[in-house]
């Protein structure tokens, strides 16, 4: 299932990201917008907005009425099924697939010198190239995101640089 998040959930659509789903998320977009999008590309809307719910013809939505983003999550547990998520999640900024990276070397010069010698697993969006490191932070949001879907295995990649190619 892929999704378009409404202006009001940021922090939700980069979960999701994190977590592997296709989402799409612009910080302004306008309803109309929004509506043509889920249409063509057969996303899920996600909002808070209960004016957009009353559109007609209105492609799949789920209004999301809490505001913690862990209760969001747990709210629309029930459509994430973890065949569709990408294993090593989604890039937080552009919703590229995350890949691994070939050698250690291959980072070297795209991360600073200290996430260098101090990080070992390493991530690269193949939409814009940003590059992620995995360390004990990873740990602690694995549990986080183990608390809400037992079954989670991945290892969720959240800091990364601002760097492109
Ligand atoms: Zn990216």
């Amino acid at each position: 299932m892929k999704f378009i998040a409404d202006a009001m959930l940021g922090r939700l659509a980069k979960w999701l990201r994190v977590l592997g789903f296709d989402t799409l998320y612009y910080p302004d977009i306008e309803d109309g917008q929004l509506v043509k999008i889920s249409r063509e590309q057969e996303r899920t809307i996600l909002t808070r907005d209960t004016n957009l719910l009353k559109r007609r013809g209105l492609p799949g939505a789920v209004f999301i009425r809490d505001d913690d983003v862990f209760d969001q999550l747990r709210q629309i547990g029930s459509l994430l099924d973890v065949s569709y998520a990408s294993p090593m999640g989604r890039c937080m900024i552009c919703n590229g697939v995350l890949g691994p990276v070939g050698a250690r070397d291959e980072v070297r010069d795209l991360v600073p010198e200290f996430v260098f010698l101090h990080f070992n697993e390493f991530a690269r969006c193949g939409g814009c190239g940003r590059v992620y490191w995995g360390g004990s932070h990873q740990k602690r949001m694995k549990e986080k995101i183990k608390g809400i879907f037992p079954d989670y295995s991945g290892l969720p990649f959240s800091a990364g640089n601002e760097g492109g190619h």
